[in-house]
Order: C-alpha cells, then sequence, then structure tokens
C-alpha cells in the first residue's frame, strides 16, 4: 500500500517538475515546424491566440516559481533552467514571427541571453547558453533549410560571447557586494567593542571575548546609545541647542570619543580628538565651562570639522571615583549665553547619563553572572554525576573550557610524601610533551600553586622566560596566558588545574573567580571519586597481599568457567599451602610469617601470565586461575612456583628462614565441570600432595 502511495507521489512530483519542460519542449516543436512563420499567414491569427497563451502560461510559472522559491528553495536551478527555456523557445516563436533569424526582431535572443546569463543560479546560467547555441542551430538547419553555416556559426558567437560576458560580470558583482558586507560587518563588531570600552562595560574587555559575550554587549551598547541618543535630542530641542554631544575619554585617557550626539550640524569631525580647547580643558581639569559671545570662526570646540558657527558653549565633565570620564557639551548659534538654569538643566542631564552607563554596566555584569552561575551548575551537576577519576577530569576540562577558552589544560596530582607532581592528564596544544610527566618539587607556577594554594600567575598572564608551568623543559612557550588553580581538599592542596592559551588576556578577573569556584567543586569531586576507587580495592582485594579477596576471586571463576565452557577451552586451577606454617608463626612470630605471606603472594604475581588470576583465599593458601591452560601447563607453573618459594630466603631477627609450599591441580572439564567440583578435586590433589611428603604439586 505504500509503496503504491509513494509511487503515485513520485509520479506526481516528477509530472510537475516534467510538466514545465514537456510544455517547452512542445512549444519547440511548433517553433521548429515554423509555425509563427510568415509564409503560413493563414495562420497569422492563430499565432496571435499561440503567443497569448504563452505569455499567460509563463506568467503562471513564473508567478507559482516565485512562490515556490519563497515556501522552500528546493531546485532552485531546475526552475531556473525551466522558465529560461521557456523564455528561450517563446523568443524563438517571436523572432520567426518578425520574418525568421535574419529578421529584425532577432537581436531579442540577444538580449534574452544577457538577461538569462546575469540572473540563473548554478550551472543553469551555461546550460541556457549551449540551448540557445542548439536551438538556433536547429531552427537554422530544419525550419529554416539553410546549409552555409557562417552566419550561424557568427549569431553563436554573440551568443556564447554575450552570455559568459553577462555570467562572469554578474557573479564577479555578486563575490564583491559580498565581500563588501562582510567587511561592513566585521567594523561594526569593531565599533562595538570600541564603545564597550568607551562605556566601560567590562572591567577588562578582552579580544577573546566569547559569541554569548559579544551578543550581551552588543545589544547593551545598541540599549546605551538607544537612551543616550534619546536623553541629548530631548535637551537639544528643549534648550534649543545646535548641537548636543556626549565624548567619552579613551581608556589611556589621552583621547575623547564621540559616543552620541544631536545636532543641526553637518560639519560634525570624527575624532578621536586630543585634549586641546575648551572640551579639552574641561577633560583635563574637571571643571564646568561657559562660553558666551564667542566671537565667529571659534576654533575650540573640536567636534566640528571647521570653525564653529555658534555663540555660545556650555560644558560640563562627567566623572566617576573622581575621575574625568566624559565631557557633555551644548552650544547655540545667536545670542542667547547659556543661564544658570540652562547649567542645570544640563547637569540633570549629566546624572541621567551617568544613570544610563552605569544601569547597563551592572545590567551586563548581572547577565554575566548569570550565564557564569549557570555554567557552574552545570558542571557541579555533571562533576556529581561523574563516577570515576577519568570521567571526573573530563567533566571538569569540559566546565572549564566554558569559563575560558583554553588551548591547553592539565590535571596534575601532588603526592605529599613524595614529594612529586604527577600530570595526570594533558589535552591541547603540546599535551603529549606533558601527559604523564612526573616532576619534583620545583620553582614552577604549578608547585608555587600547591605550596601557597593560590591561583597562579596573579594576573593570569604568563611569560615564559620568567615562569615555568612544569619544568623548564617541557615549558609551554607559545602560551601568553597561562593559569594554574590548586586543587584543595579540605587544607590540602591534592594537585592542580592548569590551563593555557596563545592569546593574551584569557584569564580575566571574572573567569578567574569563576575557576576559583569551579576547582573546589572539581578537588572534592575527585577526593571521592579517590575514596570510591579505595573502598572498592578493599571490597575486591586483600589488604595483606593486594591480590584479589576470595569473594571476588570466585565471581571471576564464575565468569571465566562461563567463557571456557562456551569456547570449549581449558582452565586450570592451582591452590597453593604453605607447609608447615603454623611453626612458622611460632619459631619466628606472628610478624615475620605475614611477611612470608605476603611474599608469596608477590612471588605468584610475578610469576603467573598476564591472563592468569591470583587469590588469597584465607591464610597461607592461595589459588591461580589459568586460563586457555589444560594439566601438564598448570603443573610446570606450579613446579615453578614451588621452586620459587623454595629458593627464597627471609630475614628474621632469629636469622635466615624459607619455606616450601605444596600445590594442587585440577582442570576443567577435564576434572570437574562446575566450579565446586573444581575446588574439591585440587583441593584433593593438594592433600595427596602433602600426604606425599609435601614441597610437591600433585594433579587432580
Ligand atoms: P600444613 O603443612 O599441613 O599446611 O601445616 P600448617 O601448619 O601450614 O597447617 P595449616 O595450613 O592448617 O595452618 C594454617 C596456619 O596459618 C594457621 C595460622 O596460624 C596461620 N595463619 C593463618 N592466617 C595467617 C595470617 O594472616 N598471618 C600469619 N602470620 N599466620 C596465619
Ligand atoms: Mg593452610
Ligand atoms: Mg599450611
Amino acid at each position: 500500500m505504500t509503496t503504491l502511495v509513494n509511487a503515485a507521489l513520485t509520479v506526481r512530483r516528477g509530472a510537475r517538475w516534467g510538466a514545465g519542460f514537456l510544455a517547452t519542449a512542445a512549444f519547440a516543436v511548433l517553433v521548429l515546424l515554423g509555425v509563427f512563420s510568415q509564409e503560413l499567414s493563414a495562420l497569422r491569427v492563430s499565432h496571435t491566440l499561440v503567443i497569448g497563451a504563452w505569455v499567460a502560461v509563463l506568467s503562471f510559472r513564473a508567478s507559482r516559481r516565485h512562490a515556490l522559491v519563497k515556501s522552500r528553495s528546493g531546485a532552485p536551478i531546475a526552475m531556473d533552467l525551466e522558465l529560461g527555456l521557456l523564455l528561450l523557445v517563446g523568443a524563438h516563436a517571436a523572432v520567426q514571427v518578425g520574418g525568421g533569424l535574419s529578421g529584425e526582431l532577432y537581436p531579442l535572443v540577444y538580449v534574452l541571453i544577457a538577461f538569462l546569463a546575469s540572473f540563473a543560479r548554478g550551472f543553469a546560467g551555461p546550460a541556457l547558453i549551449a540551448a540557445a547555441v542548439g536551438l538556433e542551430a536547429a531552427i537554422y538547419f530544419v525550419t529554416e533549410e539553410q546549409s552555409e553555416p557562417r552566419p550561424l556559426l557568427l549569431h553563436a558567437a554573440f551568443i556564447i560571447f554575450f552570455g559568459l560576458l553577462n555570467l562572469l560580470f554578474t557573479r564577479a558583482e555578486i563575490a564583491r557586494v559580498r565581500e563588501r558586507g562582510k567587511q561592513a560587518l566585521d567594523l561594526e563588531k569593531e565599533k562595538v567593542k570600541d564603545d564597550t570600552r568607551l562605556f566601560r562595560l567590562v572591567a577588562a574587555p578582552s579580544s577573546s571575548a566569547r559569541t554569548d559575550d559579544e551578543r550581551l554587549l552588543r545589544a547593551s551598547v545598541e540599549e546605551v546609545h538607544h537612551q543616550l541618543y534619546h536623553v541629548l535630542s530631548l535637551v537639544q530641542r528643549s534648550l534649543d541647542l545646535h548641537t548636543c554631544v556626549l565624548m567619552m575619554r579613551e581608556d589611556d585617557g589621552d583621547a575623547l570619543q564621540i559616543v552620541e550626539l544631536a545636532t543641526d550640524s553637518d560639519d560634525i569631525a570624527d575624532g578621536p580628538f586630543g585634549l586641546s580647547g575648551a572640551v579639552g580643558a574641561i577633560a583635563q581639569r574637571g571643571v564646568a565651562m561657559n562660553l558666551k559671545n564667542l566671537k565667529p570662526g571659534y576654533g575650540g570646540l573640536c567636534f566640528y570639522r571647521s570653525p564653529a558657527r555658534v555663540s555660545a558653549f556650555l560644558g560640563i565633565p562627567i566623572t566617576k571615583d573622581g575621575e574625568v570620564t566624559g565631557v557633555l557639551c551644548a552650544d547655540r548659534i545667536g545670542d542667547r549665553p547659556f543661564t544658570a538654569r540652562d547649567e542645570q538643566v544640563l547637569e540633570l542631564v549629566r546624572g541621567q547619563v551617568a544613570r544610563a552607563l552605569e544601569n547597563e554596566r551592572v545590567f551586563v555584569q548581572l547577565e554575566k553572572s548569570k550565564r557564569e552561575q549557570s555554567i557552574l551548575h552545570q558542571a557541579s551537576k555533571s562533576l556529581g554525576s561523574a563516577l570515576d577519576e577519568a570521567a571526573v577530569i573530563d567533566a571538569g576540562l569540559m566546565a572549564a573550557a566554558e569559563i575560558a577558552p583554553y588551548d591547553f589544560a592539565a590535571i596534575t596530582f601532588y603526592d605529599a610524601e613524595t614529594r612529586k607532581h604527577h600530570v595526570k592528564r594533558a589535552v591541547g596544544t603540546s599535551a603529549q610533551k606533558v601527559d604523564g610527566l612526573i616532576f619534583r618539587d620545583n620553582t614552577s607556577l604549578t608547585a608555587m600553586a600547591v605550596k601557597n594554594r593560590h591561583y597562579l600567575p596573579y594576573r593570569g598572564d604568563f611569560d615564559p622566560a620568567q615562569q615555568t608551568v612544569f619544568t623548564k623543559r617541557t615549558n609551554l612557550k607559545s602560551m601568553r596566558s597561562v593559569l594554574v588553580l590548586p586543587l584543595i581538599v579540605r587544607e590540602d592542596a591534592i594537585g592542580t588545574l592548569a590551563l593555557a592559551a596563545e592569546r593574551g588576556g584569557v584569564f580575566t578577573e571574572s573567569a578567574r573567580a569563576t575557576l576559583s569556584v569551579l576547582v573546589n567543586q572539581l578537588a572534592v569531586s575527585l577526593a571521592n571519586a579517590a575514596a570510591v576507587k579505595r573502598l572498592e580495592e578493599m571490597a575486591t582485594t586483600d589488604g595483606l597481599t593486594g591480590c584479589l579477596n576470595k569473594r571476588q576471586f570466585l565471581i571471576e571463576l564464575d565468569q571465566k568457567l562461563r567463557s571456557a565452557e562456551r569456547f570449549g577451552r581449558k582452565l586450570s586451577l592451582i591452590v597453593t599451602d604453605i607447609d608447615h606454617f603454623k611453626s612458622v608463626n611460632d619459631t619466628y612470630g606472628h610478624a615475620t610469617g605475614d611477611v612470608v605471606i605476603k611474599e608469596l603472594g608477590a612471588i605468584l604475581t610475578r610469576m603467573k601470565r598476564e591472563t592468569d588470576i591470583v587469590a588469597r583465599f584465607g591464610g597461607e593458601e592461595f589459588c591461580i586461575l589459568c586460563e586457555e591452560t589444560d594439566t601438564e601447563g598448570a603443573v610446570l607453573l606450579a613446579e615453578r612456583v614451588r621452586e620459587e618459594v623454595k629458593g627464597t630466603i627471609f630475614q628474621s631477627e632469629l636469622g635466615e628462614l624459607s619455606v616450601t609450599a605444596s600445590l594442587g591441580v585440577a582442570t576443567f572439564p577435564d576434572h570437574a565441570s562446575a566450579s565446586t567440583v573444581l575446588f574439591e578435586e585440587s583441593d584433593k590433589a593438594l592433600y595427596a600432595a602433602k600426604h606425599g611428603g609435601r614441597d610437591q604439586v600433585c594433579a587432580a
């Protein structure tokens, strides 16, 4: 059923796309038959009818095409091709009416080709040029029955020439317009950055602003401009000013820039302006200035390009924390000096301006801290759900990237006992150089951050000639920004999070503050992961020897037995027991006995193959599980163990001692088909070894 429906849909879609081409083809056949030529004058009336119908179809299709392009951008090239062909055939019909290819209407084809080549998209342009040449050749040879190729070649050459010329010209023009648009956008971005600095919306504007920050700042800058313009134009109208302009000092304080103005003048200069003239004096001295009866051509107003026509000027400083940050200026044409009341009004405006700037600054800070909080919230969620150390580190590095765009990051651990730092994980630029690096306590930022329990360097700027991140030899020479944050759990620094970026100024004050919060969470999560790991180890291993404990061994035995069964492989179990161990304890003491047990565990761990499993089963009994091993192979290993144990000399307070061990071997499926039976059989073999005189290996 669905296939039928699908087929029907395909046919319908095909018909919709094919219909246009089909109609064009049918129309082309009419043209080729010469239906529109003057010889068949009896059909003159019908020509007009057909052309009328064609125009109707054309306009219908054009409008539908327009709607289609609007609704979805599917197959625009095919549509261009379809429309172009229809126009082409139509043009030839008209040419035929006008007397054929050598008739006076022929230039219509050139005009059409120029138009189509300019506006058809993709390969539709070249395809239409080719179609035009083909169609004309067909009409020339078939309809007009000519045989001399020269006139046709001339036409074809013109078609191709016009077509290609327009094609190339238009595309170059489009590329140029795009490029100009991009430049304008870049310029606009630059300007937003400048304004941000002038408005002091952020404490330390960084070149590395993230896109969210950029968007936020752009919106804020627009908002400030909006408010300022509103206030300035209001005062311009109410005080009947020629110009009311707000200028702000640049960061270094050497120049003033116009940030907003309302003026009737068309002679405003672009700036920036040095601190000269009346405006400069206000900025430098921080006092208001009211100038009356200015001479025509007074040159002290820097914001006019040519000497001003104004006769009165009033300027007041804008201050923040006792520093002049800008100047608010007003001036008038005509003999109307500024009164004390005017001054009061301007002072009100100044308050308004200052509030607008301050509001936006607070708003930006609030928005930023809101975002930082959400990053931290997200980070603490993912840190909390990370179960092991690797996952915690992943989550930490990811969250740090959200806060500051680093090029390099590493987590180091500090071992207070050995006083060594260990680069546990490094990612990013030149990470492989330091990954796994172990280094002593030195003068590196890492060592100092651990010692001082404070992030370093204080401003996040890095000078590789003066500072090292880990060691001199592996220093991150390409980095300009570095921040090493200590991971503190309770009072101790357990390591660091080291971040670095190739650009300067990446670790801004606010980034440093947010990262400090992040590393606290990270440190706690790492400590938790370590505690969980220790618990797991305690639950699965034996405290004295570090070998698996009985419980875990039985779990693994079950798994190995199942896979041995599935793949038809052998699995051998060796059990060992030290001979006359009670007397070792009795003679040398329990502590020495422990040393012997521990050493036996070490011998077994050393001698087993990678896939074998060793467990302490209790007391001085151990088990070795050998995968893919038959009885013969297991006995061989057991013999080697026996000899190794026998040859080992232990030191004790009462002098040297040595022990022997007995071992029993049983194999699945030869001696047992289940784990309990396998144990019984190897125990029996061990019993036999004991009875056979000890210090020997017996197989089931
Ligand atoms: P046999 O040759 O028949 O094995 O004689 P044995 O004395 O070794 O006998 P058995 O294996 O039954 O003795 C186990 C002894 O191991 C009992 C106990 O004193 C000692 N033992 C068990 N666990 C520990 C331990 O954790 N540390 C020490 N030092 N001794 C242990
Ligand atoms: Mg025993
Ligand atoms: Mg024993």
